[in-house]
């Protein structure tokens, strides 16, 4: 036990290019982002959000939940968020003592621009940054040292190619010098535990087996692929799903200068009904795609194309998609 857990912490912590502490908790995203809050926040601490999506959004509602002070900045669906919004919100929020944020917002299938938010944070304030990267670390860049995100969340299942059942921090030093003074309830998702439990080689809880052996194996793969590989397969996969929807006359949902390297939203056609669409893709071609989530269901389906996907899967799915619309508008 000892050994797989330090060999899968190290090679994560190789993969990610960070010196951050790396901790493997037993929850799906979403627990990460409670333990993210739970962490790093007291009752009434003030914070900035973002609802540019379901999950940004989410990230908010966690807060809330705990009873922190959140305000939140509401983006247009299928747009980023400005880094000039977000330096205007910390003008604002003179005591603000975390930001928020979302790095790929799979609802929408935005990739925020992380790089020059996190600029923004240092540079109009000290609050901690906290990173929701659920559906992009380990698919696309995180510099998370240079960057100075304090918390970053990932979750097996997304760009692992794992099963559901794990999630990931990256936990710097400032992010544990808050989870000292932090006030929040918590007993499952305190993180010190499994911080000296890790000094062990061990975990303070019964961790998913199935899902810490399988993250090892893909690990294994994701090195010999190496991160750049990685990056660069998601981002020119993404790239030729967008040039096949447009060429199939498709429109994209989202905000063409911010595309998401790891899933595609596409509107669906006028006249064409979602729900027989997913049927029949489903049904006639084996094909699953996501639907729109909350206000986005009925007028977009997603394409993922995150963790051990090629081309020729994407190619399928894509045709699935052509064909489907060809045959529904036959019907
Ligand atoms: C999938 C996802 C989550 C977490 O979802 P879970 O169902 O709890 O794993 C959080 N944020 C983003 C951006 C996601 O894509």
């Amino acid at each position: 036990m000892a050994t797989l857990a330090n060999g899968l912490i190290g090679k994560l912590k190789r993969f990610l290019a960070t010196e951050h502490d790396v901790l493997l908790v037993t929850a799906s995203g979403t627990g990460g982002l409670e333990a993210a809050v739970q962490n790093v926040l007291s009752p009434g601490d003030r914070v900035i959000g973002v609802d540019a999506g379901v999950f940004g959004k989410r990230f908010c509602s966690v807060a809330r939940a705990y009873s922190a002070s959140v305000r939140r900045i509401d983006v247009e669906w299928g747009r980023a968020l400005e880094p000039d919004v977000l330096r205007r919100a910390l003008r604002e929020e003179s005591s603000c003592r975390a930001v928020l944020l979302t790095h790929n917002e799979t609802s929408t299938a935005i990739r925020h621009p992380i790089e020059e938010l996190s600029d923004v944070v240092h540079e109009e304030s000290d609050a901690l940054l906290c990173v929701d990267a659920v559906s992009s670390l380990g698919a696309m860049p995180l510099a998370i040292d240079s960057l100075g995100i304090d918390v970053v969340v990932s979750g097996s299942q997304k760009a692992w190619g794992v099963p559901p059942g794990m999630a990931i921090l990256c936990w710097s030093a400032k992010a544990w010098e808050a989870c000292e003074r932090a006030a929040m309830p918590r007993f499952y998702f305190d993180l010190r535990r499994y911080r000296d439990a890790q000094h062990n080689g061990s975990f303070p809880f019964t961790p998913s087996l199935p899902i810490v052996f399988g993250l090892d194996v893909a690990l294994d793969f994701m090195l010999r692929e190496t991160p750049a590989g990685a990056f660069e397969r998601h981002r020119r996969i993404a790239e030729d799903a967008r040039s096949a929807v447009r060429s199939m006359g498709l429109e994209l949902f989202a905000d063409d200068s911010h595309p998401s390297p790891t899933v595609t939203a596409i509107r669906v056609p006028d006249g064409v009904s979602e729900p027989d669409l997913i049927e029949h893709l489903r049904t006639e071609h084996d094909t699953v795609y996501a639907r729109g989530q909350e206000k986005l269901r009925g007028s977009i389906v997603r394409l993922g194309h995150l963790g051990w996907v090629q081309d020729p899967e994407i190619s399928a799915a894509l045709e699935a998609l052509r064909l489907s619309l060809e045959e529904l508008a036959a019907t």
